[in-house]
C-alpha cells in the first residue's frame, strides 16, 4: 500500500511540525519501509540514513530499500518463557506526559507488575515535550492501516524510569507533535478520533511487527477504547485475537463521543454502528464499544465500580456497565511511595516519619510563614489541592467558606481550572488574607509543602474514581476530610468519637452545610481531643497504599481475562 500524504476530512491543518533544525530528526511516520529493524546507530545518535522531514511535515522517502522496525531488545515469542505477557496501552504515562491520574497509573503499575515476573510493555504516543533524543530510534517504520490506506509511524524505545520496563513511543508528528495531549484547555482537537484510532491500531501493529504477541492487552480510557474492538474485529483469526482484553475506566466523564457519521475513521464498517457496539443516544461512543468488546472491565476503586452502575454516577453508561456486572472489578490505585515520602521528600523543609513526627510542626510553621499567614501552632491548617472543576466539589466549598472562616482556623488552597473558581478563591484570599490563602496555578513543590504542613486536607468531590491526594495526605499525617464517594470511601475510615478510631472525616451530602459541619467536627476534635488526632495521624501514616498491592490484583485480572478469552487457564493446555 502506498503512503497516503493527504489529511483526512476530519483532521486539522495537519502538521504542527517542528521548525527548528534540532527537531528535524523526528520522523512524521517516516518514509517507505514496511517492517521494523534495529537501528545500528548509537542510542539517539544522528544518522545519515535517518528519514528526514520536508518543510511541509511529510516524511521523504529513504533512498535505501524499504525497512521495517525491529527492536534491538531480546524478544521471546509468546508463552515460550512461561511468563505472562502483557501489553499496556495508554495515551499518557508519567513522567513523560500527564494530564491526570491515568498517567500516574501507567507510569507506576507496570513497574510493580514487572517485579511480579510479568513481561509487561507499555505503548504511548510520542508527544511534544518528551525527550525523544534520549530514546532509541528503531530503524524503519511501522505500517498502520487506516481507513484511507496505510500510514507509517516511527517507533522509539525507552524504559520507565527506575525500571527495565520497555516503553514504546509511537512517533507520528502530524498527530502528536502538539502542545496539548487532547486539545487546548476546555477544548478537544477536532481530529482526536483519527489520532487515537491511529494510535490504537499502531499499538497492535507494533506487537506483530516486533514479534511480541501478548497474552493480555490492557487498554485504558476512551483514547485506547478501540484496542479491544480491533482485537475482536480486524484481528479476527490472527495471532492477536488470542489475547485477553482488559479495559480500565479511570474517569467515566470522558467517553470518546463523536458524531455517528465519523465511524468510518476507525476503519470499521457501518455495521458496527448499532446499539450493542458504538451507537449511544444517536452518537458514536468509543467507551461503550470497549465495554461491550472487552473480556473484563475495571475501574480504579471498588466503590466507583459499584457507583458507575447507577444513574447518579454512570454518565449514561450505567446500563451498559450494569449489564456486565459480573465482569466489572474495582482495583484501588496505589501511590508513588518514593515520591510521596515525608521521611525523604526533598520538596519539604524538614523530614518526619511515623516514629518521629515532630518536624511536621516545622513544616507547618514554614508553610504559614511562606504564605503570609500568622505563624501559630495552636490553629489548624486545612489544605486544599486540586483541579478547580465541578468534579472536585469546590463550588460547594465556596458557599461554605464564609462560615468556615468565621472560626479560628486557617485554610490554604492550591489549584487551577474553571475561571469562576479561580476568580472567586483569589477574591476570598484578598478579602480574608488573615486566614485564607489561595495560590492559583500548578505547583508540585507547594502541593508537597501543603501535604506536609497542613493538619487536615479537604476533598469534597462530587465523584472520585480513586483520588490520590487523600492517600498522600495520610502518608503525611494530614487527616483527610472527604465526601463518601468512590475511592475516597475506600481509602479513608471515618473518625469514631467514642474510640478515637479512623483516619479522617467523612461526610455524605454535597452541601455547604455538610462541608462546614465536618470542618467544625475536625476543628473541635483538634481542640478538644488532641490525643485522638495523634492516634489518627499515626494510623493514617501506617496505611499501605503501595502499588504492590494493586499489582497483585491486576495480575489476577489478567489471568482471568486470559482464561475468559482462551477458555483455559494461563499455563495449561487447552482441553480437547
Ligand atoms: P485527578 O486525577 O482527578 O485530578 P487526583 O487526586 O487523582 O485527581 O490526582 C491529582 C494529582 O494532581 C495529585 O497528584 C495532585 O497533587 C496533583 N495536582 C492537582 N492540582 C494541582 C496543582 N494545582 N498543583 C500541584 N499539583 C496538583
Amino acid at each position: 500500500m502506498k503512503h497516503k500524504t493527504t489529511s483526512s476530512p476530519t483532521s486539522t491543518t495537519g502538521s504542527t511540525r517542528p521548525s527548528g533544525s534540532a527537531r528535524k530528526e523526528r520522523a512524521d511516520g517516516a518514509a517507505s519501509s514496511t517492517t521494523l529493524k534495529p537501528d545500528p546507530s548509537p542510542r539517539g545518535g544522528k544518522k545519515a540514513t535517518r528519514p528526514r522531514s520536508t518543510s511541509t511535515g511529510k516524511a521523504v522517502a529513504s533512498p535505501k530499500a524499504p525497512k521495517t522496525v525491529v527492536s534491538t531488545e531480546k524478544i521471546t515469542p509468546a508463552s515460550r518463557d512461561g511468563r505472562l505477557k502483557v501489553l499496556f496501552v495508554a495515551s499518557e504515562v508519567a513522567p513523560f506526559r500527564k494530564t491526570g491520574g491515568l498517567a500516574d497509573v501507567a507510569g507506576a503499575l507496570p513497574r510493580s507488575l514487572r517485579q511480579r515476573g510479568i513481561d509487561v510493555r507499555v505503548v504511548m504516543p510520542l508527544y511534544q515535550g518528551i525527550p525523544w533524543h534520549s530514546l532509541e530510534k528503531l530503524e524503519g517504520t511501522l505500517s498502520v492501516p487506516m481507513y484511507h490506506g496505510v500510514d507509517r509511524a516511527g517507533v522509539r524505545l525507552g524504559t520507565l524510569p527506575g525500571s527495565d520496563v520497555p516503553i514504546y513511543f509511537i512517533e507520528y508528528n502530524r498527530f502528536f507533535d502538539r502542545p496539548h495531549l487532547y486539545g487546548p484547555p476546555g477544548q478537544a482537537y477536532p481530529d482526536n478520533l483519527e489520532r487515537f484510532s491511529f494510535f490504537s491500531r499502531a499499538c497492535l501493529e507494533l506487537c506483530k511487527t516486533i514479534g511480541f504477541i501478548p497474552d493480555v492487552i490492557h487498554a485504558n480510557d476512551w483514547q485506547t477504547a478501540l484496542v479491544p474492538v480491533y482485537v475482536n474485529t480486524v484481528e479476527w483469526s490472527k495471532p492477536l485475537h488470542g489475547a485477553g482484553t482488559l479495559f480500565t475506566i479511570h474517569n467515566l466523564a470522558y467517553q470518546g463521543n463523536f458524531e455517528s457519521g465519523a465511524l468510518f475513521i476507525t476503519g470499521l464498517g457501518r455495521d458496527h454502528y448499532n446499539q450493542y457496539e458504538f451507537e449511544h443516544f444517536g452518537d458514536m461512543n468509543l467507551m461503550k464499544a470497549a465495554i461491550r468488546h472487552s473480556n473484563l472491565l475495571s475501574t480504579v476503586s471498588p466503590t466507583y465500580a459499584r457507583e458507575v452502575q447507577t444513574g447518579a454516577y454512570g454518565f449514561g453508561l450505567d446500563g451498559e456497565l450494569a449489564s456486565r456486572n459480573g465482569d466489572l472489578r474495582g482495583v484501588l490505585n496505589g501511590i508513588d511511595t518514593h515520591e510521596w515520602n515525608p521521611a525523604a521528600d526533598p520538596l519539604i523543609v524538614a523530614p518526619f516519619s511515623v516514629d518521629d513526627i515532630s518536624n511536621k510542626a516545622v513544616c507547618k510553621a514554614t508553610l504559614q510563614a511562606q504564605l503570609g499567614l500568622p505563624v501559630r501552632a495552636d490553629v489548624p491548617i486545612f489544605g486544599v489541592v486540586g483541579r478547580l472543576t465541578a468534579q472536585k466539589g469546590f463550588d460547594v466549598l465556596a458557599h461554605a467558606l464564609d462560615q468556615i472562616l468565621s472560626w479560628d482556623l486557617q485554610m490554604v488552597l492550591l489549584g487551577n481550572g474553571d475561571d469562576d473558581a479561580e476568580h472567586f478563591f483569589s477574591y476570598m484570599a484578598a478579602r480574608r488574607g488573615d486566614k485564607f490563602r489561595a495560590h492559583i496555578g500548578f505547583d508540585e513543590g507547594l502541593a508537597h509543602r501543603i501535604e506536609a504542613g497542613a493538619d487536615f486536607f479537604m476533598m469534597p468531590s462530587r465523584f472520585e474514581p480513586c483520588g490520590l491526594n487523600q492517600m498522600y495526605s495520610q502518608r503525611y499525617g494530614t487527616l483527610p476530610i472527604v465526601r463518601g464517594t468512590g475511592g475516597l470511601l475506600d481509602t479513608v475510615s471515618n473518625y469514631d468519637q467514642a474510640t478515637g478510631n479512623g483516619t479522617g472525616f467523612i461526610f455524605w451530602d454535597l452541601t455547604p452545610g455538610a462541608i462546614a459541619d465536618s470542618v467544625g467536627w475536625a476543628l473541635s476534635t483538634y481542640c478538644q481531643r488532641p490525643d485522638h488526632i495523634a492516634m489518627m495521624r499515626k494510623r493514617a501514616m501506617q496505611q499501605d497504599f503501595s502499588w504492590d498491592r494493586a499489582a497483585e490484583a491486576y495480575e489476577h485480572l489478567y489471568l482471568d481475562a486470559y482464561q475468559v478469552r482462551r477458555k483455559h487457564p494461563f499455563g495449561s493446555k487447552p482441553q480437547g
